[in-house]
């Protein structure tokens, strides 16, 4: 069965794998890594191969089966996922509560209702809350045949390490830059926008196709021409604040911090060869307010304002 997999996708699913194969596989298995490098389709994989009642040794699932075709749709009795549930008032909660670990580990002591594995998915798994990454420590400390817990986490280093030490990790990387514009090439990204966007992005390519996708390079372009013409006060600030607050604000943002972390970048290599950081230290500082300002959107506080001091206070530092 194709999967469709990037190469880093697929080396992992074929560690995975052979992981199984050999009788190595946890029963507790973290797949963490950055968002956007595929890890949910990486764990779907996974399930299938776990469930599926006719692939062996290191195949993965055969796509066709009973338990294949219940767990494309969504239905197979012993398949479990764990996100967050609605709390009394019919909302969404952000946090993974005890109830819900404790109601899935009674569920998974039970048979095997198709006779196979039982495979539990976790997802976010840094939203587990305290008490429930306890009762969930429980589980993964007296694993039994058949069982598999699968912890999905963009940040791992926030699960406590009680629950990391239990698990076999399968992490997901960027790749090698070769393999990063191969793919993009292969997503159908013009060649002249990949290493701009993989630029920006960090080397990423999920980012990076995300930041196409998005216009995010014409959007990064505009909010650079935005931050030169207000240092240079060829545009009122007011008029930039009103513009960024009507389109896209916490993607404006983000470009904005990540602009003056390269061009920190570049002051910090001028600060080796001249040996002055206060320009450095500026625009950290400045970095610091970008990100701050934009985790401070979706709170009560006044965006007007808060956009409005983090401009005035670009104009402070890119004058100095
Ligand atoms: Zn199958």
């Amino acid at each position: 069965m194709s999967m469709g997999f990037s190469p880093w996708q697929q080396r992992a699913f074929e560690r995975a794998l052979a992981s199984l194969d050999s009788g190595r596989l946890g029963h507790g298995l973290l797949v963490c890594g950055p968002a956007k490098l595929g890890k949910r389709a990486l764990v779907d994989a996974i399930v299938a191969r776990l469930l599926c009642q006719d692939a062996s040794g290191a195949q993965p699932a055969c796509g066709h089966c009973r338990a294949c075709k219940l767990q494309q749709a969504g239905t197979h009795a012993d398949a479990y996922r764990i996100s967050f549930a609605l709390n009394d008032k019919g909302e969404p909660r952000n946090v993974i509560v005890v109830e819900q670990i404790r109601d899935l580990g009674q569920k998974i002591s039970l048979t095997a209702q198709l006779g196979g594995a039982i495979v539990s998915v976790i997802d976010p798994a840094e939203a587990l809350n305290a008490n429930a990454a306890n009762a969930l420590l429980k589980t993964l400390e007296e694993p039994q045949d058949g069982r598999y817990l699968i912890l999905v986490s963009d940040t791992p280093y926030r699960l406590p390490a009680t629950i990391r030490s239990r698990c076999q990790r399968i992490e997901l990387r960027p790749p090698p830059l070769e393999e990063a514009r191969a793919w993009l090439a292969g997503q159908g990204i013009d060649g002249s926008r990949i290493d701009e966007a993989l630029a920006l992005a960090d080397g990423h390519p999920g980012a990076a196709l995300a930041l196409i996708e998005a216009q995010g390079l014409q959007l990064r372009r505009a909010v650079e021409k935005d931050l030169d013409a207000l240092a240079q006060n060829r545009i009122a600030l007011s008029e930039t604040v009103k513009a960024w607050l009507d389109d896209r604000p916490a993607e404006r943002l983000a470009h904005a911090a990540a602009c003056v972390r390269d061009r920190g970048r570049l002051a910090l290599l001028a600060l080796l060869a001249q040996g002055s950081g206060e320009a450095f230290a500026e625009l950290a500082d400045w970095y610091d307010q970008a990100n701050r300002v934009r985790a401070q959107l979706d709170t009560p506080l006044r965006s007007d304002l808060l956009l409005g001091e983090l401009l005035l206070r670009w104009r402070e530092v890119a004058a100095a």
